[in-house]
């Protein structure tokens, strides 16, 4: 290979997102993405955009928070600006239940660590300041875990997933919250992929003081659009007491562009960074979507889907052992078992997106973000059967359809 050499265009073939995430992006949020006729990040447009979108975001994560805006980025660019107030030295207390609150206990620990503790071991730090809580894969983070480690370790901080997608385990975010409120704790919740899929306000959790989220998952956007955050007034003061060593992840810098400065909003923002017209044009439709069909009909709508896709692999053998409604986590039936990397990279050759967990033990993740449809999850369901018989496992058809059949007719008469 010559370093002059210039390759073929680029094709990428349309695939089934089945996976969990990113989700299937609405026609209507590409439209707007190229549909945006300017570059211009200062145009009178743009910055009205962005003000209308930091309005719809504050409806749809139900919450007065001032500082609730889009980060550019995916969901770790948000959970890095929600991080930012953990200084070197903070005592903090992070919940672990699987490969992203994990990764989210990495971010703290970096965070956290002093510069000895960070030069000790640059890459995975350990400081002492940091206690790690891990619970079994599998397994949600339960409120005896949470009050039981509050409680002793009294942190500034305490950190968990609400939806921990490695294992498709919900935490419970009301004993996160009561709990931070009954130690004098501010809870930082990673809530990626529950935003737009459950149907929660966060006011309603007045322990947690920082809140993230992402566009590709719940809220249907396009990666590298923006990530959700909301932060209360008590994280805000923390954050201007300690500042964080930031310009482009600091919350109180980037929200101004968003129209937010000194706690106040303003009629319209200012320079922060380069934002992108078609990210903006593509967030405010995903966003608009969102509220057109509101949150609470789509959390409908995703239990009654992932109900349905349970009952069909559960017919063919498999355990499910995921509780979140976008995302069935599963082992396959005892004669596959320990093929399940094998299954999943089939499917992925045909263009059926679905996903490994990515940490021990491995599982296989079938998604429905943005697939609410019965003609989707039917789809869905009889590709993951072809996938089985593929591997000489036998599955009962008529069996498998009978149980779609019989969920979706009396989801009709019921109607
Ligand atoms: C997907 C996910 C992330 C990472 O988000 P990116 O958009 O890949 O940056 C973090 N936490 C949770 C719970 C997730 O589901």
């Amino acid at each position: 290979m010559h370093s002059e050499q210039i390759f073929p265009k680029l094709e990428i073939p349309a695939t089934i997102a089945a996976g969990p995430g990113p989700g299937n992006t609405d026609a209507r949020v590409l439209a707007a993405f190229s549909g945006a006729g300017i570059a211009d990040h200062m145009h009178g447009d743009v910055l009205r955009g962005m003000i209308e979108c930091k309005h719809m975001l504050r409806q749809i994560w139900g919450t007065d928070n001032t500082y609730t805006f889009g980060v550019a980025g995916t969901g770790w660019s948000g959970l890095d600006v929600m991080f930012s107030a953990v200084m070197p030295g903070d005592k903090v207390v992070m919940f672990v239940n699987g490969t992203f609150s994990g990764i989210d206990g990495l971010t703290v620990r970096m965070k956290a660590a002093t510069a000895e503790e960070l030069a000790a071991n640059s890459l995975d730090p350990q400081p002492a300041s940091v206690t790690i809580v891990n619970v079994p894969h599998g397994e949600s983070v339960s409120r005896e875990v949470i009050d039981a480690a509050l409680a002793e370790h009294k942190p500034k901080w305490a950190a968990m997933a609400h939806w921990e997608t490695g294992s498709g385990r919900i935490n419970d975010i009301q004993a996160f919250s009561d709990s931070c409120e009954k130690h004098g704790v501010m809870g930082l919740v990673d809530a990626v992929s529950s935003l737009g899929v459950e149907d929660f306000r966060i006011d309603d959790y007045p322990g947690v003081a920082g809140w993230a989220s992402c566009p590709q998952k719940g809220i249907c956007c396009l990666p590298l659009t923006y990530a959700p955050v909301s932060l209360t007034d008590r994280y805000i003061d923390a954050l201007k007491a300690s500042g964080t060593r930031s310009f482009v992840h600091h919350p109180m810098m980037e929200a101004r562009h968003w129209g937010i400065i000194d706690g106040q909003d303003v009629e319209k923002g200012t320079y922060h960074r380069t934002h992108s017209a078609y990210a903006v044009a593509a967030f405010h439709e995903a966003l608009r979507i969102t509220l057109q069909q509101t949150v609470a009909q789509r959390a409908k709508d995703y239990a009654h889907h992932e109900a349905a896709l349970r009952k069909a692999v559960t017919a063919m053998g498999c355990e499910v052992t995921s509780n979140m409604t976008s995302l069935v986590v599963l082992n396959l039936p005892g004669d596959l078992a320990g093929r399940e990397m094998e299954l999943v990279q089939n499917c992925r050759a045909r263009n059926f997106g679905i996903w490994p967990t990515l940490s021990e033990p491995v599982q296989v993740r079938i998604g429905i973000l943005n697939l609410l449809t019965e003609a989707a999850v039917t789809d869905i369901v009889t590709r993951f059967g072809e996938a089985i018989e593929e591997l000489g496992g036998s599955i009962d058809r008529a069996a498998v359809e009978e149980v779609l059949d019989t969920h979706y007719r009396a989801a009709l008469a019921a109607e």
